[in-house]
């Protein structure tokens, strides 16, 4: 029979969700008032106590406020700095404001393990009786390692819920905590909370409901992470649909290093849900391709896009590429076919070709491209394949003449540059990027634009560069009245493209465009809301997507179905259903089968 400990429990159970936004402030009131804000999207809230001066100070008004906000779900965090928290006091001391917030109304109390460890036995019962449940909680800032050592430190403790909080210094170390919760879902009646915190562990965030952890955490906002990797609460419903994420989600992802400023999760997970697609697309952040694959074979992924500084190295690991991408040697995108094999593609190429042939013929074009790196290869053997007449600029001139003699492209002087005509000049350099432009010594070392004004002749200037979106080559290139193209446009069309490759449904390219565009305009205006993936849903307009095409640009276009063809046919994604939880990493035979509410 159950006793009312359980009872009281379970209850609390069925009342929190699965995803709880930590609040931080330096005053009561700037909490209660992020709280307010944060309960508009969840009723699961944990107030870290320890970012005040006096947290005990502040337990009246945040009485009040639970007292009044009925339908909320409150966890009082008092972390000492010793555990990665910001309270300088005692163990003891840590206690004590956890009783009083627990006295204040608080359902849950978050215990660091050192601390009861450290405290007498009925502390946690004077809690309970104090009338909270109990987290004991467990960080590890270096590393995921021994979590059923510290599972076993937690079990003679009995508490409500385990949290174990690992760092991920690689993708693996994620498939260790996912497969860490599966085994122990059901071992006890403590329920358990595992996430790894870093940039490599942001799978964890949103995979780990799905291998058993009774919920995951959020920052109220982008800028507020209360730990290294957390993701703002807007970011983890509305790009992520963490909600929505089931047994059934197909999981893709962006590899590379670094990834956590990249555009792609926002973009194809924007992507993934305008076409309800139950897909989920993640930062996959890893410079060695065998921990990537580790993962991809293990969850298992059904895609990736490959960026710097793996597109070279994954080819080894393929089943097969296409031909292009054998020509050039790189790959962007990976596909795992129905065989379970992993294929290559490069949609780089068609990211630089087709906003081109939007705009003119390239068969017999004079065409520029500065750099002769990644992005500049796509460019080259894209433009040469259609029949353009490529030549190649680059700082060290031995890799553009290996290019071209790769590519059957030719190479050019700087100083013939001015003195030449073309219809296209593509730079695929990054200077221009917008933190080169801004930081002193990068500034010097990467000059604002590739070309000097007068160098500039031709019809068309495409820079691969997309932050800024207008960058100096183009802002020169307009004043001059010649037709600019930017980055943005490569980057949604590189994306387009490996959407129809892994699910086999067109793109849809207005909606990628709106959402980068929006982001891209936003993180270049510091002033701009702090809840940029709320805002990309409704206040970007169509008409500014719009007006960032391309005149010629045919909207039909967005419909077309991809030119490389899969290996085998991608299968139709399921619609977005939810179904019961089951483990991310492969399936395993469990033991037991007992469900529980999440
Ligand atoms: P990469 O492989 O590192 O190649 C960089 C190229 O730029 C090399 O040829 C390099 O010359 C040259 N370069 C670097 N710094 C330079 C400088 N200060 N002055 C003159 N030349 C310089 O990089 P990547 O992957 O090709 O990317 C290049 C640019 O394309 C980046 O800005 C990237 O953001 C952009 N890109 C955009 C998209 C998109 O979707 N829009 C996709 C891919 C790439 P050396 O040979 O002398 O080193």
């Amino acid at each position: 029979m159950k006793n009312s400990t359980h009872i009281a429990s379970h209850l609390l159970r069925s009342r929190i969700g699965k995803l709880c936004v930590a609040i931080i402030g330096t005053s009561p009131s700037e909490m209660i008032e992020k709280a307010t804000e944060v309960l508009k999207d969840s009723n699961f809230l944990e107030f870290r106590l320890d970012y005040l001066a006096k947290p005990a100070a502040a337990l009246p008004s945040l009485k009040h406020f639970l007292s009044s906000k009925t339908a909320a779900t409150a966890i009082a965090t008092c972390r000492r700095k010793e555990n990665g928290g910001r309270f300088d006091g005692s163990k003891t001391a840590e206690l004590e404001i956890l009783l009083k917030a627990a006295e204040a109304g608080f359902h849950l109390v978050d215990i660091e393990l050192e601390t009861i460890e450290a405290l007498p036995q009925e502390s946690l019962s004077e809690l309970r009786a104090a009338g909270a449940a109990v987290i004991v909680s467990y960080h590890d800032f270096h590393a995921t390692k021994g979590l059923d050592a510290i599972y076993q430190r937690m079990l003679p403790f009995a508490p409500d819920y385990m949290k174990i909080v690992p760092t991920a210094r690689t993708l693996s170390d994620n498939l260790t905590l996912m497969k860490f919760l599966e085994r122990v879902e059901d071992e006890s009646n403590s329920s358990v909370v595992g996430i790894c915190m870093g940039d490599p562990g942001i799978i964890s965030r949103v995979l780990g409901l799905r291998a058993g952890s009774a919920f995951t955490f959020a920052s109220a906002s982008q800028g507020e992470e209360t730990a290294p990797g957390q993701i703002a609460a807007r970011t983890l419903i509305e790009t992520y649909r963490i909600d929505q994420v089931d047994a059934a989600t197909k999981i893709y992802g962006v590899a590379g290093n670094p990834i956590a400023s990249s555009l792609s999760p926002l973009m194809m997970n924007t992507a993934f849900r305008r076409e309800t697609v139950n897909a989920v697309y993640l930062g996959l952040q890893t410079s060695k391709v065998e921990d990537l694959f580790r993962l991809a074979h293990e969850v298992p992924i059904q895609g990736m896009s490959i960026t710097m500084p793996l597109k070279q190295e994954v080819l080894p690991l393929l089943e097969r590429t296409d031909a292009l991408s054998a020509k050039i040697g790189a790959v962007n995108t990976v596909l795992r076919a129905q065989d379970g094999k992993f294929y290559g593609f490069n949609t780089d190429v068609a990211g630089v070709v087709s906003p081109l042939e939007r705009r003119l013929s390239l068969r017999g074009a004079r065409v520029l491209v500065l750099g002769a790196g990644g992005a500049a290869r796509a460019a080259v053997f894209g433009c040469c394949d259609k029949g353009a007449e490529v030549f190649i600029l680059n700082r060290t001139p031995e890799t553009a003449q290996k290019l071209a003699k790769q590519s059957g492209a030719k190479t050019i002087k700087r100083e013939a540059v001015a003195k030449s005509q073309f219809e296209v000049i593509i730079n695929a350099t990054p200077v221009g990027m917008s933190a080169a432009a801004k930081s002193g010594a990068a500034a010097k070392a990467t000059p604002a634009s590739p070309l000097e004004e007068h160098e500039i002749n031709a019809r068309f200037v495409f820079d691969l560069v997309y932050n800024p979106i207008e960058t100096p080559l183009l802002k020169m290139a307009r004043q001059k009245g010649i037709g600019v193209i930017t980055g943005v446009e490569m980057f949604v069309q590189q994306g387009a493209r490996q959407f129809e490759i892994w699910t086999g449904k067109p793109a849809p390219e207005e909606e990628m465009l709106r959402v980068v565009l929006h982001m891209l305009r936003q993180n270049a205006e510091p002033s701009a809301p702090a809840n940029p993936v709320a805002a990309t849903s409704s206040v970007v307009s169509n008409q500014a997507a719009a007006a960032e095409r391309p005149k010629s640009e045919p909207k039909s276009e967005a419909k077309a179905p991809a030119k490389q063809s899969p290996p085998a046919p991608a299968r139709k994604a399921a619609p977005a259903k939810p179904v019961r939880s089951k483990p991310v990493v492969k399936e395993q035979p469990k033991s037991k089968s007992k469900a529980r509410s999440r």
